[in-house]
C-alpha cells in the first residue's frame, strides 16, 4: 500500500509540490495503485455506503423518473441509458428491473445501457451483477472496451470516457460520481489567492502535508471568479468539462441528465474528506487505501452548462424521493412483507435515505433538460394553442397517468 505514497514523494522531490487535484487523481484512479482501480470498497463490508446499496427503492424511483421523462418527451422509439461511475452496478440493476416491470409501457422502445467506468475491478463486479458475468472484450477499434447483455436482454457496453459513448437520444445518470473527481483548493491570503498544494513534511520524509503556493498558479488565475466572497474555495474543473459535454449532447440529441450527490450551491468551503471502513480518514495518509471525496458545487455545474440546456435543483434527496412517491412505495412493501425483520429493514433503510440527520438533507438531486422540455419554443406567439407541458417528476410531484 505504501507504493503510491512513495511514487507521490518521488514526484514531489523531482518537481516540487503537486496540486490537490493531481494528488486526488493519483489516489483514486492511478492505473496500478488507485483506490477505485484496486478496491472501490462500496457497501457494508467496504469503506462507504451509497443509497442504491441501502435500498432497492432508491433505484426503482430513479427508473420511474426516466420513464416519466421519456413519456413527457413524447416516447421516442429509442434511448440510451448512460451511467457515469456505476460502482457495483446496483443502481442500474434496480433501474433495469423497473424497465422490465414496465415493459408494456416501453414495449416498442429500443433501450441500450452504456456504462462509463475507469476501474477494471468495478467493471468486473458490474458485469457479474448485470449480465451474470457473460461479457466479452470489444475489438480494439471499437469505442467500448467490453460488452454484454443484461438478464432482461438489454445490450450493455462499457467505456472509459463519456466521449467514447455514441451520440444519440440519451438519459444520463451520475450518482456519487462528481464527488470523486479531482478538485483544486484555493485559500485567500493578504497577498491574494494562493493554491493549496501537497508537499513532503520536512519533519517526516514519508509524510505529506498541505502548503500554500508561494505565488498564484495557473489554476488560481483560471478558476477563481472575481466576485468570489468565500476565503476558501474548491473547484473541480473535470466536473465542469463533463457537465459541458452532457449539456452539449442533450442540446443536440435530446434526453436528460440526473445528477445526485453530496453538495452545495456555491456556499461551502472546505469539504475534502477521506473515508475508510466507514470512518473519516486523514486525506493525506496512506493514499490509495481510502475513498477521497469533495462536495459537488452545483452552482459551478450550472454555470458550466452555459445555458445550453435548462437546469433544475439542487433539491434535497428527501424532497426528491417524496415527490417520486417513496412513501406510497414503502407502504406497499410493508404490506407485502410478513416477517418483522424485513419490515424493520424497510423502515431502517427509509430512515437512512430520508432522515435529514442521515442522507435526506446533505444529498441533492440536480437535472439537465432541453429548454423545450420546460418552455414551448413558440410560447410567446400563441400560448393558448399549446397543451401545457407536464411538470418534471421529482422536482414536482409525480403525476401518474
Ligand atoms: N454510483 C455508484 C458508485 C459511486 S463511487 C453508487 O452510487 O453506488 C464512484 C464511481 O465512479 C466508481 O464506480 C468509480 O470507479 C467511478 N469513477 C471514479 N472516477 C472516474 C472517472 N474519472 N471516470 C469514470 N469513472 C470514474
Amino acid at each position: 500500500a505504501g507504493s503510491l505514497l512513495r511514487h507521490l514523494c518521488r514526484k514531489v522531490r523531482a518537481s516540487g509540490p503537486v496540486t490537490v487535484a493531481e494528488y486526488m487523481r493519483e489516489a483514486l484512479t492511478n492505473p496500478a495503485q488507485g483506490y477505485y482501480t484496486r478496491r472501490g470498497g462500496i457497501g457494508d463490508s467496504g469503506d462507504f455506503i451509497t443509497s442504491p446499496e441501502i435500498s432497492q427503492v432508491f433505484g426503482e424511483l430513479i427508473g420511474i423518473w426516466y420513464i416519466s421523462e421519456w413519456m413527457a418527451m413524447g416516447k421516442p422509439n429509442t434511448f440510451q441509458l448512460v451511467e457515469l461511475g456505476p460502482g457495483r452496478g446496483t443502481l442500474t440493476e434496480d433501474i433495469l428491473r423497473v424497465f422490465s416491470q414496465l415493459s408494456s409501457v416501453l414495449s416498442k422502445c429500443d433501450v441500450s445501457v452504456h456504462l462509463v467506468e475507469v476501474s477494471p475491478k468495478l467493471s468486473e463486479i458490474q458485469a457479474r451483477m448485470l449480465t451474470g458475468g457473460k461479457v466479452q472484450p470489444s475489438p480494439k477499434d471499437e469505442s467500448a472496451y467490453m460488452k454484454g447483455v443484461s438478464k432482461t436482454g438489454i445490450p450493455i457496453l462499457w467505456y472509459r470516457d463519456i466521449q467514447d459513448v455514441p451520440s444519440g437520444y440519451s438519459f444520463y445518470l451520475a450518482h456519487e460520481f462528481f464527488d470523486a473527481l479531482p478538485i483544486h483548493k484555493f485559500q485567500r491570503t493578504e497577498k491574494g489567492w494562493r493554491e493549496v498544494l501537497v508537499d513532503i513534511d520536512p519533519e517526516a520524509p514519508d509524510k505529506l502535508r498541505f502548503v500554500l503556493s508561494p505565488s498564484s498558479t495557473p489554476a488560481t488565475e483560471n478558476f477563481i471568479q472575481p466576485e468570489e466572497r468565500r476565503d476558501h474555495v474548491e473547484v473541480c474543473p473535470e466536473a465542469g468539462v463533463i457537465i459541458q459535454r452532457l449539456a452539449c449532447r442533450i442540446e443536440k440529441d435530446g434526453g436528460a441528465a440526473l445528477v445526485a450527490d453530496y453538495g452545495h450551491d456555491g456556499t461551502k468551503t472546505d469539504t475534502f474528506r477521506g473515508f475508510r471502513n466507514h470512518k473519516l480518514h486523514d486525506v493525506l495518509s496512506a493514499p490509495g487505501t481510502a475513498d477521497l471525496t469533495a462536495d459537488v458545487d452545483f452552482s459551478y455545474l450550472r454555470k458550466m452548462t452555459q445555458e445550453r440546456i435548462t437546469t433544475l435543483g439542487p433539491i434535497k434527496q428527501r424532497e426528491f424521493l417524496k415527490n417520486m412517491g417513496i412513501d406510497l412505495r414503502l407502504q406497499v412493501l410493508l404490506q407485502n412483507s410478513r416477517d418483522t425483520a424485513t419490515r424493520e429493514q424497510l423502515l431502517h433503510s427509509y430512515d437512512m435515505l430520508m432522515n435529514p440527520e442521515n442522507m435526506g438533507d446533505c444529498f441533492n438531486f440536480f437535472a439537465l433538460l432541453p429548454h423545450h422540455r420546460l418552455v414551448h419554443p413558440d410560447k410567446k406567439d400563441k400560448p393558448e394553442s399549446k397543451s401545457p407541458l407536464p411538470p418534471v417528476a421529482g422536482f414536482n410531484e409525480l403525476l401518474l397517468k
